[in-house]
Formats: structure tokens, C-alpha cells, sequence
């Protein structure tokens, strides 16, 4: 099961992929940014904001930051490090500057070609200043390798993710941090304390963010942080047991032993959790992956919540909150063509207060919008918001007049209230502060919300329960317990609710905000506590009629959905401001200097990221063929708006060099790229043709003696040259589909080259020696074309609609739908037209999967019968079309002429296919045997198949391709069964044995195996 844990991204290699696929999901770029560049002594920021101020402050923290990790690692940062800032979240997910795609709960990369830090602004200065520090440190583990002289950026990758962003962990967010306190406490109770070598070795089972920056504070008390770098560059040379050795004088065994008590003495009087009474859904966590953000609807009858395998495939579900049975699903495809994302990990959705219907942020066109579900008749609203691009946390108006949400806009998070009759949208704290969570009062006259408007300073923007009233816009900010963060906010009779990290757990507490906050009571005791893979994720809700509480606590490592009702909590009064947790080291004692900014404008430059051998081979595209090997250069901009890869082989001699050049601008929504190739192919290499020679001349030039004989050896060289331009541009209208379009021209022609030698053979001893040779001979193009090698050209333009949202599972995709709609026509030499239809389906039962493909295939159109299939011959055959029609199992039915192969033939054709897909290997829950380095499938499948050919064609005499036994088409099928092998992600391998059916009869049968083939 993977997680979606609130992560950032280190790049190390990102390969320059302009090459369309005929299938695969998209990157849309919806917007065009006018970047702007900003300078400070360490960095340098690419921008779009209008107000310069908030480059301006971004710049000043990160000098603070850079001196504070100056201090503390006795490095810094030798190079002006970039930093791409984006306005939020979705125009982060768009970015070009890296090239794979960005999920949800990915808040910042740092990538490895160009060391930049791209990031948006989040919803809280606290989070993104976060974000802004963990990255930094990154960069410097960068700049540190790349300095050194004994060290390379390739020994940053040979260091386990635990050491690298635990340690950006353990330097943005210092010692004392209750989310990763909560980690070490469940581990002591549940007696999962991993060990060095757990750390290493199970990444996916150990988190390496906490976990790592755990280690990291134990580290440092114990070693000192002056050891971090002599630490991490020791490992990454020499490994593991070196390091712990030489730098620790220790082992990993020693270290995890002394580490796992030095916790277990801190924590060991800790308890299990005492969980009150209440309905538990563990059993939906264990089933549907980790559960988010569940949210009672207001009289308690219905829980919603949002459930995430992984990522492609999170759905929101409906449950009865009594008895916790499902009552509806709803996954992202159902939502409409239009939603290219629910959002879901520090954002929830709101029900109406009417119990009837739930609106949902979903990322749609680049923007958030809400997606408003009737959950009685399913039918589906999207909302647009004007006012931000981005939006989170919305709560329905008691009145169910109105929407209030918190908006992210240059920089700066507000609350907005919209208003469903009027269909306007109002700012209503307009200020610097961040305010987020926001929630209706039981009397709907104020609205209660979260911001750091209580803390003075900017070293820790605490977060704070705050009440907004609504007739005098007059706000109340409630301390209460400090030191610690206040957040999500629930109103339920005369109290606030809300969750407390206090004390290094999250718990549950209420105040009446007629009293100010005087008195604060403690609902729950948890040592772990209420939380989810964030600590912004919303994990607490409140029924306002009913006051039914839902929660989600970390325990026993899994996050689980409890409930029950406030009534049966126990309640605690505390004193307020009591002991806070230990103080931060003093780093507001480095006083950062006020750094001199400069700003400008941005300009496109073009820098190498990467040169290098490529693999070795040529590789064939929809644009013909291309070359794989040799030596690749990628170039690009700081952006990534414009790309430029090039690549140069030379195998033999001068005119066997090979080159090929690609562009690709991504600025605009619209894509495109040009490219340019030569591509030479040596073929009938050196063939050799040996004669006696008795032309007296020749023999007399050669003193042949009359005994011997003179022997001619001539061999041929023949080189075919492939030049070509390509044209190609993407158009996505969302994740999901687009519109493709594409030109390629390329001129086909040949050379070829005589070289003839002489020997002497002797009558005596029968030997032959060698002469001379003769100066290499240019074949004539007319000799040439008597062989056949005619020069021609091939122009081709084509236009396709794609979709795509299809879930690939262990070897094939497994959930979704696929089409494709293409017309292309060719001209020139082999003119004619085509026509692909393809659509498959997938309906996915748990474990099962049943898929469904229809094909359609046809060319028309040509001004001469001979031009079909001359190139590319079309065979319903090939084994990703049918099973058992290909290779050996063709070659033995057409051997007792069961088959005629013609049959197969055509210039149209058409295919049916149907699949029940079962998974055997694969990871842990995802199939029967836990088992990820080969994952496998078994297969049943029904295969039918028809290719014909019009009627002139069948009848005419030339056209050996087509049918010509009879004048009617001849339907295949085939069924059977077999394994997909997917080894280690790389090569997918499909035994099989299959019974081909045709002219009515079952035949004998067949086994084979189709490699290279992914499931369809
Ligand atoms: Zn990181």
C-alpha cells in the first residue's frame, strides 16, 4: 500500500520525453506565466507575483535560513541557488522545470540538473516557510557534493532517503516536533522500533521523513552537529558499517540498540491508547487504503470520507454513520471529464446543512473548483470561484445560503464567503495574516477559523482559534493552550472544539468562547493522537445538530476512523498556559541581515543539464525511426518552458554519422516540438562475390604466371539514409484527454560501395595469396535502382483525440477507460489515408479485473492499390492484437494448411477482445503472494479477430498480400489462458496457450510467448 504522506521530491534524473505515446495521461499547462527574477546574496527567485513584496520576504527567509544552516553545518552555498516560487499548489503541479508529474502531497522538489528549489506558496506563512527551509537543505546537500573534492552528486544517491530528508526534517523543523514525537511514541507502545539497518532496508515500512528525523536529533545530542557532513560523506563513499565505525566509533547494531533505549526510557511508562466507546472503521482502512478527512454531515447519520489506494485511484465515500456500512462511492472518472483531481490531504469537503448534499474540491481547468454532489439522486455541480484559484476547507452556512472557505492569493490566505443567491464571492479578513479552517457558528451570525494572528513573531507562526463576528467584522482571537498549535475548529452547542498538539500528542479539547477561553477542558487522552499523514490534515469533525464526533487516530502504525459522541467523552479541565514543551534552540539568536534585493525581469537562456552515453540500439516512434544511442545532450531554460535534446552516433565511418535534434516548447497550454534527424543503416554488409579472372591485361598487371590463377573478390556495401522533419504539438484539455496533431516528412535514399581485391592462387600449394585492392568504387544510382534501391519519400500528417484515465495494476491497466481516435493520411510515393479506432474499457472487482477492448483499423483512399500495407503491412496476427496467430504458433497451423496466412491479411481490419485479469505477485495486499520484484497476472482471455481487403483489390493479380482464395473475410477467435511476468517493472513476458478457432472448428492447442507486450 503506498501512502500519500505530505513529501517532498529529490530528482536525480529526469529524461527529456517530447516522443507522444499513443496512450498515457498528460502534464496540462492551462496558464502562461510572465516569470520575473529576484536576487539575493545565495539565490535567485523566478517569480510571477505582481507585488514584489512577497518575492521580497521569500528571499529574506531563505537568507535566514542559509545562515542559520551556515552555523550549523559550517558550509554554505558556494553557487546562487534558483528558486522557482509558484502563486499555489495547481500552478506548482504545472511546472516544466521538472518533467514527470507532481501529485497531490508532493509540497516541493528539489531537482538535481540546475539544484533548483521549485515550490508554491501554501495556505499557512508557517507551512510554506517550512517547505522553503526543508528544500534549502537540499540544496545544500547538493552544492556540498558537487564542491567537494572527493565527493560527487552521484554519491548523494547512494545515501538512503532516511539520511536525506531526515536530516531537511531535522534542520527546518529543530528538535521538538510533536508529529514525528507521535512516531516514536506509537513504536514504543506497538514495539515497532526499527533498527539502522529496518531504516535502510524498508523505506516504504519506516517513513524515512520521521523516522529520519529521529535519528537526526538523537544523532546530534549524542555526536554533535559538527559530525552531520563528515557523517553523510563517509556513508556515501563507503557505506554504512564505515561510517558508524570511523565517524561514531561504532556499529549499526551498538548505535540502534543505545537509540531504541535512550526512547524507550523516555516513553516507556507511556500506555496503550483508552479509546472511547464508539463505532471503529479499521476495517475500511485495511480494505480502501489510508482514510482522509472524514466529515459527519450536520444531524450525524451520513460520514464522508475520502479513501486513497494510491494515488491515481482516491474516491470519496459515503458511509452511515451508525453502523459504518458503505453507502456510496464516488471515484474521480465519476465525477465528469472535466475533474482532473479530488483534493483531499489537508482539505475537506462540507456537507449542506440540509444532510442531502456534500461539495468537494476537485481540481478542474487549473484551478480548484467545488464539486457540489446531491447524494440521494447522484446528480454532480461544479462550482467556479472567482475570487482565488485555490481554495480549501469549506463549511455551509447554517442557512444554506452561503459557502465560507479559505482562498490563497498573491501569497497571502483569507477567508471568502460565497453567496449561492447573489453568486458573489466576498473577502472577509483582507489582510496579511493566514487564516485557514474556517467553520459556521451554531447560530450561523460569526465564523470560527485558524490563523497566526495571536504570534508576534516571525520565528514561529503559531496557529489560533479565532472567531470573526459577522455583523461588527470584529475578531476575537482566543489564545489558549500555548506553545502549541490550535486548529480545526468544530462548533457544536455553546463550544468550541478543537485539536491541541500540547504535550507532544493531539488531542481533543472544547471552550466556551463566552468565558474568553478560561477554561479549557480535555475531551480525549491520547498518547499518540488524533492525526493524519499531515498535520494540516483535517482529521476531527463534529456534527453541529447532533454532536457526533468523527476523528482519525495514528496508533499501531495505521490511521483509522473512529466514532462516537461528545456526550460519552470524559472530560478534564485544565489550566490554561500550563508548561510548554522544552524551548526551540536559539536560533532567533542569529540575526539575519537585512539582505539587498534586486529584481528584473525573466529572460530564456539555455543551459546544459545533462551529457552523457545513452543506451546503445535505434529505437522506432510514430515518427519513424530514431536513433537510441550514442552521445545525448539535454539542454534547457531555468523554466523548462523550451527543451532541446540532441543526439550523435558515429558506428564505422564519416558516412555512417547519425545525429538528431529535438525541441520542445511547453510554455503555452499548447505543446509543440520540431525535430530533425539523419539516420544512416549499413545493410548487405561487405556481401561477397569471388570470380576467376582471365582478362589477360589484369593478368599481366599482376604478373600471374600461366600456372596460376587470379581471383576478383568483390564485396558491396549498401547504406540506406533516412532524413527527416517532424512537426508535432499536444493539446491537453485535461489530465486525462487531448488533441494531438503531428507532420513528418522524411526522404528515403541509398548509396552503396564496390571493393574489389586480388589474389593469386598457386598451382604448387593451392594457397591464396593476397594482391591488391582496388580504390573503393561508388555504385551508380542507376545500378542502384536496378537492385531496387529507388529513392522515395514518405509525408505523413495525422490528427488524434486521445483519452485516458486508466489505472495500471501489476501488468496491465486494471481500472479506467482508454481511447484513441486517429486519422492520418500520407502522401507523396505511398499515398492513402487511415482510420484507428480504439477504445477499451476496464471494469475492476476486487481482486478481478475484466477488460474490454474494440479495435477498428482501416486504409483507404490510395491513389494506387500497390501503396497499402508496402510499408507497414497490416496483420490482425501480431500478438498484441490475438493470441496464437504469431511467430510458431502461425508457422505450425499454416504447415497443415489449416490456416491460410492471407486470412490474416488485409487493408482493413477489426478486433474484439475480452480479459478477466487476476493478480498473483505483486506487492503487499495488491495480490496473492507479497512478491514486488516480479509481478504477475493470470490471464483468460476470448479473442476475436477480422481482416479483409475491398474487392478490386482481392481480384487483382499483383496484390500477393491480400486474400485470394476467396472473396469473403474470415473471422478468427481464440481462446485461452496465461501469465503476464512484469520483471522488475522493466520487461513484461506472456506465456500462454491458446485454442484458435476458425472456419468453425476449434483447433489444436498452442503455446507461445509474447514478450515486450504490456497488457492492452
Ligand atoms: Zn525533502
Amino acid at each position: 500500500m503506498k501512502n500519500i504522506y505530505l513529501i517532498c521530491f529529490i530528482l536525480v534524473y529526469l529524461p527529456l520525453n517530447a516522443q507522444i505515446q499513443y496512450f498515457g495521461q498528460n502534464k496540462p499547462r492551462y496558464k502562461t506565466f510572465n516569470f520575473r527574477v529576484a536576487q539575493s546574496p545565495h539565490f535567485e527567485l523566478y517569480h510571477y507575483f505582481e507585488n514584489l513584496k512577497v518575492a521580497t520576504e521569500v528571499l529574506q527567509k531563505a537568507e535566514k535560513w542559509h545562515t542559520k544552516y551556515e552555523y550549523l553545518l559550517r558550509f554554505s552555498l558556494k553557487k546562487t541557488n534558483p528558486i522557482i516560487l509558484y502563486n499555489n499548489v495547481i500552478d506548482f503541479q504545472e511546472t516544466r522545470a521538472v518533467n514527470s508529474g507532481i501529485g497531490e502531497g508532493t509540497s516541493g522538489i528539489t531537482e538535481s540538473f540546475k539544484n533548483r528549489i521549485i515550490f508554491p506558496i501554501q495556505f499557512t506563512t508557517k507551512q510554506t516557510e517550512h517547505v522553503l527551509a526543508h528544500e534549502l537543505v537540499h540544496a545544500f546537500q547538493y552544492q556540498l557534493f558537487e564542491q567537494s573534492d572527493s565527493l560527487h552528486s552521484e554519491n548523494l544517491q547512494s545515501l538512503p532517503l532516511f539520511l536525506v530528508e531526515g536530516l531537511a526534517e531535522y534542520l527546518s523543523l529543530d528538535k521538538n516536533y510533536f508529529h514525528t514525537e507521535i512516531w516514536l511514541k506509537d513504536a514504543v507502545l506497538y514495539n515497532n522500533f526499527p533498527t539502522i539497518d529496518a531504516l535502510v532496508e524498508q523505506e516504504s515500512k519506516y517513513f524515512p521523513y520521521r523516522w529520519g528525523h529521529a535519528f537526526w536529533i538523537f544523532f546530534a545530542e549524542k555526536y554533535g552537529n559538527h559530525q552531520i557532513i563528515p557523517f553523510l560523506a563517509e556513508y556515501s563513499q563507503n557505506g554504512a558499517k564505515k561510517a558508524f565505525a570511523k565517524i561514531l566509533h561504532t556499529d549499526t547494531e551498538k548505535f540502534s540498540e543505545e537509540w531504541q533505549k535512550r526512547i524507550s526510557l523516555k516513553y516507556g511508562s507511556l500506555n496503550k491508547n483508552k479509546i472511547p466507546e464508539g463505532i471503529n472503521l479499521t476495517e475500511h482502512s485495511n480494505k480502501l487504503g489510508i482514510l482522509y478527512s472524514p466529515t459527519l454531515s450536520p444531524n450525524g447519520q451520513y460520514l464522508a470520507y475520502i479513501a486513497a489506494h494510491h494515488q491515481s485511484e482516491q474516491a470519496l465515500y459515503v458511509s452511515d454513520a451508525i453502523t459504518g456500512k458503505v453507502l456510496n462511492k464516488f471515484t474521480q472518472a465519476s465525477l465528469g471529464k472535466k475533474v482532473d483531481a479530488i483534493n483531499f490531504v489537508e482539505t475537506s469537503g462540507c456537507w449542506s446543512p440540509d444532510n442531502r448534499k456534500f461539495a468537494l474540491i476537485v481540481q478542474s481547468n487549473g484551478k480548484n473548483k467545488l464539486c457540489i454532489i446531491d447524494i440521494q439522486d447522484k446528480s454532480k455541480h461544479l462550482l467556479s470561484i472567482a475570487a482565488s484559484d485555490v481554495i480549501a476547507n469549506p463549511s455551509w452556512s447554517p442557512d444554506g445560503n452561503e459557502l465560507v472557505f479559505s482562498g490563497l492569493n498573491n501569497g497571502e490566505s483569507d477567508l471568502f464567503c460565497y453567496n449561492f443567491r447573489e453568486k458573489t464571492c466576498k473577502n472577509i479578513t483582507n489582510d496579511s495574516f493566514s487564516d485557514t479552517q474556517p467553520v459556521w457558528s451554531v447560530d450561523g451570525k460569526s465564523i470560527i477559523f485558524v490563523s497566526d494572528r495571536a504570534s508576534k513573531s516571525s520565528e514561529r507562526q503559531q496557529l489560533t482559534i479565532c472567531q470573526l463576528n459577522l455583523s461588527n467584522e470584529q475578531i476575537d482571537i482566543f489564545p489558549l493552550l500555548k506553545s502549541a498549535d490550535n486548529t480545526q475548529p468544530q462548533a457544536f452547542g455553546e463550544y468550541i472544539y478543537f485539536l491541541s498538539d500540547f504535550g507532544d500528542s493531539r488531542n481533543i479539547y472544547r471552550f466556551k468562547p463566552k468565558n474568553m477561553a478560561t477554561t479549557i477542558e480535555k475531551l480525549t487522552k491520547f498518547d499518540t493522537g488524533i492525526i493524519g499523514t499531515s498535520p494540516y490534515a483535517p482529521v476531527f469533525s463534529v456534527a453541529q445538530k447532533s454532536g457526533k464526533i468523527a476523528y482519525i487516530l495514528f496508533q499501531n502504525h495505521q490511521y483509522d476512523i473512529y466514532l462516537t459522541a461528545i456526550e460519552d467523552l470524559e472530560k478534564n479541565i485544565i489550566s490554561k498556559n500550563i508548561a510548554t514543551t522544552i524551548p526551540l534552540p536559539p536560533t532567533s539568536d542569529i540575526t539575519p541581515l537585512a539582505h539587498i534585493i534586486t529584481h528584473g525581469y525573466y529572460k530564456t537562456k539555455f543551459k546544459l543539464d545533462y551529457l552523457g552515453n545513452s543506451g546503445i540500439g535505434i529505437n522506432a516512434s510514430r515518427w519513424g525511426t530514431g536513433l537510441g544511442g550514442g552521445l545525448i545532450g539535454l539542454f534547457s531554460d531555468m523554466l523548462g518552458n523550451n527543451q532541446i535534446s540532441a543526439i550523435a552516433t558515429l558506428n564505422g565511418e564519416l558516412q555512417d554519422f547519425g545525429a538528431q535534434i529535438q525541441y520542445l516548447n511547453q510554455k503555452k497550454p499548447l505543446q509543440w516540438g520540431l525535430s530533425l534527424a539523419r539516420i544512416p543503416y549499413r545493410f548487405s554488409d561487405y556481401s561477397k562475390i569471388v570470380s576467376y579472372q582471365n582478362n589477360p591485361s589484369l593478368r599481366n598487371q599482376y604478373n600471374i604466371l600461366s600456372n596460376d590463377s587470379l581471383i576478383q573478390s568483390t564485396s558491396y556495401l549498401h547504406r540506406l539514409y533516412i532524413n527527416q522533419v517532424g512537426l508535432f504539438g499536444t493539446y491537453p484539455l485535461s489530465k486525462s484527454r487531448r488533441l494531438e496533431f503531428g507532420a513528418s516528412f522524411n526522404w528515403y535514399h541509398y548509396s552503396g560501395t564496390k571493393y574489389v581485391d586480388y589474389y593469386k592462387n598457386t598451382s604448387n600449394n593451392n594457397q591464396n595469396i593476397f594482391i591488391a585492392s582496388k580504390k573503393p568504387e561508388k555504385i551508380s544510382t542507376a545500378e542502384l535502382e536496378e537492385l531496387g534501391y529507388t529513392p522515395f519519400s514518405l509525408k505523413q500528417i495525422y490528427l488524434a483525440y486521445v483519452g485516458d484515465n486508466s489505472v495500471f495494476g501489476n501488468t496491465a491497466p486494471i481500472k479506467g477507460h482508454r481511447y484513441r481516435l486517429e486519422f492520418s493520411q500520407y502522401f507523396g510515393n505511398f499515398a492513402q489515408n487511415s482510420l484507428t479506432l480504439d477504445y477499451r474499457k476496464y471494469f475492476h472487482w476486487q481482486p478481478f479485473t475484466l477488460a474490454t477492448r474494440a479495435y477498428y483499423f482501416g486504409r483507404f483512399g490510395a491513389t494506387n492499390d500497390n501503396n497499402y500495407n508496402k510499408l507497414y503491412p497490416m496483420f490482425v496476427g501480431y500478438p498484441w492484437y490475438m493470441h496464437g496467430y504469431w511467430g510458431n504458433a502461425l508457422r505450425k497451423q499454416t504447415s497443415t494448411l489449416q490456416l491460410n496466412e492471407n486470412y490474416l491479411r488485409g487493408t482493413k481490419m477489426a478486433l474484439a477482445n475480452i480479459e478477466i485479469r487476476l493478480p498473483i505477485t505483486a506487492e503487499k495486499h495488491q495480490g496473492f503472494i507479497n512478491f514486488p520484484a516480479i509481478k504477475s497476472d493470470f490471464n483468460i482471455f476470448v479473442d476475436f479477430g477480422v481482416a479483409w481487403a475491398k474487392k478490386q483489390a482481392i481480384n487483382s493479380e499483383s496484390l500477393s498480400l491480400y486474400p485470394t482464395t476467396s472473396n469473403s473475410a474470415h473471422p478468427l477467435m481464440s481462446i485461452g489462458s496465461g501469465i503476464r511476468l512484469n520483471f522488475f517493472n522493466y520487461i513484461i513476458v506472456e506465456p500462454f496457450v491458446a485454442f484458435p478457432i476458425y472456419d468453425n472448428k476449434i483447433r489444436q492447442a498452442i503455446g507461445g510467448i509474447n514478450f515486450l507486450v504490456p497488457g492492452w
